[in-house]
């Protein structure tokens, strides 16, 4: 996933620092230098590279840090501060006049950034917030574009006007019209890109922001470009303006410098990041969760989001029971009867960037032939040994295969899985309650 060579690198950095408990002036200096590099090598700007080196450098200097219980938790607790604050620090909302019917969210940006299907994702978003969206097909200098809006519109269900195809201004304006006619309140005016920067494509843009006065103009930005953005941005700033970025393709094997460095460049915040191309991958850009993210402290929000997902409360005290306690049998079949529905055991544990490559290695999925299987076995064990099943000893295992008609091999196996999925568990634990030390700490 994005920033996972950066991820790997700080967490290396640290690990070295934690191997020598009291710091020097030397260890820091020698940390700050892998930091940089790191910074360096997943394409963050130079100059912002710079910056947050010295300002980190600084904190990290001060006496207290050094001659603290432990000072590594301190230089890690003061780069999750500065990496939070490079991100953006807070949540930036999309602000919407509220009195004003229909709002207008204009977005921008070069073609094949993801801005289209960033206009559906939105749309869906705010469908999801009770609102009834608009969708403006304003990109009427590539032919296809207008038709892939509307199967993106059709697909979460949201109406797409198209007016003439032709003349973007003048379908941006009628679409508002359009809007307030069908009873919509926010319309999301997607409009040309083109593959670099030029003039005609900036004064569209400025024609059509003068006509539908939007109330919020997000630019997209894929973060598979690394700093080049930056200069994009800049000028897309310069000439259009813009309220906020939409980082998209998050979920790409981008090294993320983009992400780390426009915020810092531009001063623009990043509003919303794309992290896949399903509807629902649009997410609010969180940046002390981002940072958590990079640093592996994992990202225990989006864990409990995706298990939100599973929709009732009931999964979801499961789940969280199921972390803090203990993984049982019972759970184990639950969650794989679940694996669909949370778009895959990889995607939650992916989330937490040391487990990343377990999982991988792993291969956690299940077809449905096994899953019958699983069922049969775990159902003819007593409720002790689902809920213990480090009991389950050669005898009890060839009972649960005469029961459930398989091998006591294919027990063993079940039983592998499940020891493999308690110990990932085991290390979410660890995770979060690292993350409470630290929180404690401070
Ligand atoms: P536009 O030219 O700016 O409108 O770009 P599109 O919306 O057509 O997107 C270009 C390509 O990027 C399409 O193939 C999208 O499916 C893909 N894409 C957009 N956003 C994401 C994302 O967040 N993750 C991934 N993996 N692909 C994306």
């Amino acid at each position: 996933a994005v920033f996972s060579s950066l991820s790997d690198r700080l967490q290396d950095t640290f690990d070295k620092l934690r191997g020598k408990g009291k710091l020097t002036e030397d260890d820091i200096n020698s940390a700050m230098r892998e930091i940089r590099l790191a910074l360096l090598e997943a394409d963050v700007n130079y100059r912002v590279v710079r910056d947050f080196v010295a300002k980190t450098k600084e904190k990290c200097l001060d006496a207290e840090v050094l001659e603290s219980l432990n000072p590594t938790q301190n230089v890690v607790r003061i780069v999750l501060e500065q990496l939070t604050e490079l991100l953006g620090e807070t949540e930036s909302a999309l602000e919407l006049a509220p009195h004003r019917s229909p709002n207008v969210i204009m977005l921008v940006g070069l073609q094949g950034s993801g801005k289209t299907t960033a206009a559906s994702k939105l749309a869906y978003l705010l469908k999801g917030k009770r609102k009834k969206p608009l969708l403006a097909a304003c990109d009427t200098h590539r032919p296809a574009a207008a038709d892939q809006l509307e199967t993106l519109g059709a697909e979460v269900g949201v109406e797409v006007y198209r007016g003439d195809g032709k003349d973007a201004v003048r379908v941006a304006r009628e679409s508002v019209d359009v809007a307030r006619e069908h009873g919509c309140d926010v319309v999301i005016v997607d409009t040309a890109g083109r593959l670099q920067i030029d003039e005609e494509m900036m004064q569209e843009a400025v024609d059509i922001k003068r006509a539908v006065d939007p109330d919020q103009i997000l630019m997209v930005v894929d973060a598979m470009g690394g700093q080049d953005i930056v200069n994009v941005v800049s000028e897309f700033s310069a000439r259009v303006d813009f309220d906020g970025v939409i980082m998209s393709k998050l979920d790409g094997d981008a090294r993320g410098g983009g992400a780390l460095s426009v915020r810092a460049v531009t001063g623009k915040p990043i509003k919303f990041a794309s992290m896949g191309e399903k509807p629902d991958s649009l997410e609010v850009f969180n940046p002390d969760r981002m940072a958590k993210r990079i640093l592996g402290m994992g990202d225990m929000y989006g864990i409990i989001e995706q298990a939100e997902k599973l929709s009732s409360e009931k999964d979801l005290a499961d789940a969280e029971r199921m972390l803090m306690q203990g993984f049982t049998m019972d759970d184990m079949l639950a969650q794989m009867r679940n694996i669909r529905k949370m778009g895959g055991v990889q995607k939650v544990l992916g989330m937490l960037p040391g487990m990343e490559r377990a999982v991988q290695k792993q291969g956690a999925t299940v077809d449905d032939s096994q899953m019958v299987a699983i069922e049969a076995m775990i159902h003819s064990m007593t409720k002790k040994e689902r809920q213990d099943p480090t009991i389950i000893d050669g005898k009890r295992r060839r009972r649960i295969a005469q029961g459930s008609g398989h091998t006591p091999q294919e027990v063993n196996q079940l039983y592998k899985q499940w020891e493999q999925m308690e110990k990932m568990m085991g290390s979410v634990r660890g995770l979060i309650n690292q993350g409470n030390t630290r929180k404690t700490a401070r």
